[in-house]
Parts: structure tokens; sequence; C-alpha cells
């Protein structure tokens, strides 16, 4: 062989070699690229799912604290405008119970128009001008008779010219008193309500018939009762 063939032979050789090296070192190398590639891919996506779940850690965090500071609320809520609502209900009830305490009376006492006014007048029997402390209601005989207003029986039976009488005392010096009666049903130290019946129309007493006389007394002198019922 000659010397230059030889040494060609020898050169293309060392290139294939060469070559083949290269794509070998090409084949493994490449596989690695993309796997470290892959792995970095994973490794940020693990870190990413990590930020989540850190995300949902703290939103989760968040939402205790919201519900806890949410149930905070209620309860100041609650306990200043409750309380402010409470203060309103009771101060609503301190007025109507003195409403009820300045103005007791709130029903007639009888179903009946009034006959005879409060004041002066000529007197029925003794034909002369007397002071009538009382008004009167042209009522039937057993008539139901009830309590103009709440509070408790000071007299209930015969009592004088009033004949069966009942006097109902409404607490703050108002006392009403029913006379005439013929039936008494309440006791002295009753408790009575608004309208409850107390008695039945009659003609007990200094009376020329059937009515009842119906007297209020303020700390024990005699008013109007049309004003205090508010009647016409
Ligand atoms: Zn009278």
């Amino acid at each position: 062989m000659p010397r230059l063939k030889r040494a060609l032979v020898i050169v293309a050789l060392a290139f294939t070699v060469a070559a083949g090296a290269r794509a070998a070192h090409a084949r493994v190398v490449a596989p690695t690229a993309v796997t470290g590639a892959w792995a970095e891919v994973e490794q940020s996506w693990g870190e990413l799912e990590r930020s989540w779940s850190d995300i949902g850690q703290s939103w989760r965090a968040l939402s205790v604290w919201g519900d806890w500071l949410g149930l905070r609320f209620r309860l100041w809520l609650a306990d200043s405008f409750g309380g402010a609502l409470g203060d309103l209900v009771a101060l609503a009830e301190g007025l109507d119970e003195l409403h009820e305490r300045l103005a007791p009376l709130s029903v007639p006492p009888v179903e009946a128009g009034m006959t005879s006014r409060f004041g002066y007048r000529r007197d029925p029997i003794h034909r002369r001008i007397r002071f009538h402390a009382g008004i009167d209601f042209g009522a039937d005989r057993g008539a139901v008779v009830h309590a103009a207003g709440a509070g408790r029986v000071t007299l209930a039976g015969r009592s004088g010219g009033y004949g069966q009488v009942v006097a109902i005392d409404h607490g703050l010096g108002v006392v009403t008193r029913y006379a005439h009666l013929e039936r008494v049903i309440v006791r002295e130290g009753d408790e009575v309500e608004t309208g409850d019946i107390i008695a039945t129309v009659g003609s007990s007493g200094r009376a020329t018939g059937p009515h009842l006389h119906f007297e209020v007394r303020r700390d024990g002198e005699p008013v109007d009762p049309r004003a205090e019922l508010l009647l016409p």
C-alpha cells in the first residue's frame, strides 16, 4: 500500500471514530439535558404547588380570621344595638306605666247614657242647689258595672247615702266610686283589672230609681269623671 493511501485511510478512520464518538456523546448528553430540564420543570411545578398550598392555607387562616372577626362584629352589634334597643323598650314600658298611672281610667263603668252632670245642680230629692260629686248613668237595674281602670278595691259594701258602693284605688291618689249598686261582686282587698265586672246597677241608698252614680277623686277631691274618661 502506498504511504499516502495508508495515511488517508488512517485520517478517514480517525474522522469516523471522532464522528462516532461525537454522535455517541450527543446521544448521552441529549437525554441528560432533557431530563435536567424536566427535573427543573418538575421542581418549578412542585414550588408552584407548595405556593398554591401556602396560598390555600393563608386563605383558610384568613377565613378563620374573617369568621372570628364577623362573630366579634355580630356580638358587638348585638351588645351595643341590642342594649340600646333594650333601653328603648324599657323606656317605652316606663312611659306606658307612667301614662297608666297619670291616666288610669280608660273604660266607662257602664253601657248607658249620662243623665246627670258633675258639679252644682238642683238636688233631685231636696230640690235645692247642691254639689254633685260625680256623674249619673241611666242604666237599668242589674246592668253590669265595670272597673274604669286597674286597681285595688278599698271599699265594697253599704255606706250611708251611697247605698251599696265599691271604691277602687288606682294609685297616685286616684280613686273611683260606684254607688247605688244592687249586687257587689268584688271584696275589699281584691285587685281588679280595667273592665272587670265589679257589681250590678241598683237603687240602694239615697236614690230615686236605678242608676249608677260614678265618682272620680284625685287626692280626695272630686273631679269631673268625663274629663278622666275622655267622655263627650
Ligand atoms: Zn249621682
